[in-house]
């Protein structure tokens, strides 16, 4: 039950902020058969990074839909956002946007790279769309396997 899954991962999260709330605007899925553990790893990276990099806005949504037999997980933050010359680099080994903020906000530069190779495991896509000042929006897609 992929709903199910998203919002275990949500409480989990929520539980290690009182500054942030993460609201979830989940749409009828269903069942979707994939690896359970790795994609919620994967929610778990993206919602981690709307937190860590949205030090001054509270909200995180997270959305889930259907679109073309494949389910649609997207986490959206109002935070610092990315420059859209980086925006193509975020998913690259080590890569860090560079600048002051390197220094406020550890990590290693891993989270979406291991997301991404997951997300590609599953036959499915990963994106980004944000605007620098105003947040970002993370996006993966996986198809819905139907056995029959
Ligand atoms: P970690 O390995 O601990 O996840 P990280 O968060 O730096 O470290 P990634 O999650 O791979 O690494 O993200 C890569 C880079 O993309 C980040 O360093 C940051 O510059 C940028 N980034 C990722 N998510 C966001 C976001 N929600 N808002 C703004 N920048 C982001
Ligand atoms: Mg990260």
């Amino acid at each position: 039950d992929f709903n199910e899954m998203v919002r275990f991962a949500i409480e989990e999260l929520q539980r290690t902020t009182e500054i942030h709330h993460i609201l979830a605007d989940l749409q009828e899925v269903g069942l979707v058969y994939a690896d359970k553990e790795r994609v919620s790893q994967v929610v778990t990276n993206l919602m981690t990074n709307a937190i860590k990099y949205s030090p001054d806005s509270e909200q995180i949504v997270v959305h889930s839909s259907i679109e073309n037999n494949s389910v649609v997980v997207c986490v959206e933050d109002f935070g610092i956002g990315i420059a859209e010359n980086n925006l193509n680099k975020v998913f690259e080994q080590f890569y860090r946007v560079s600048g002051s903020m390197q220094h406020t906000f550890p990590g290693l530069g891993l989270g979406l790279y291991i997301s991404s190779e997951i997300i590609k495991r599953e036959g499915g896509k990963i994106w980004v769309s944000s605007t620098e000042g105003k947040g970002s929006k993370f996006c993966f897609s996986i198809p819905i396997q139907r056995t029959n």
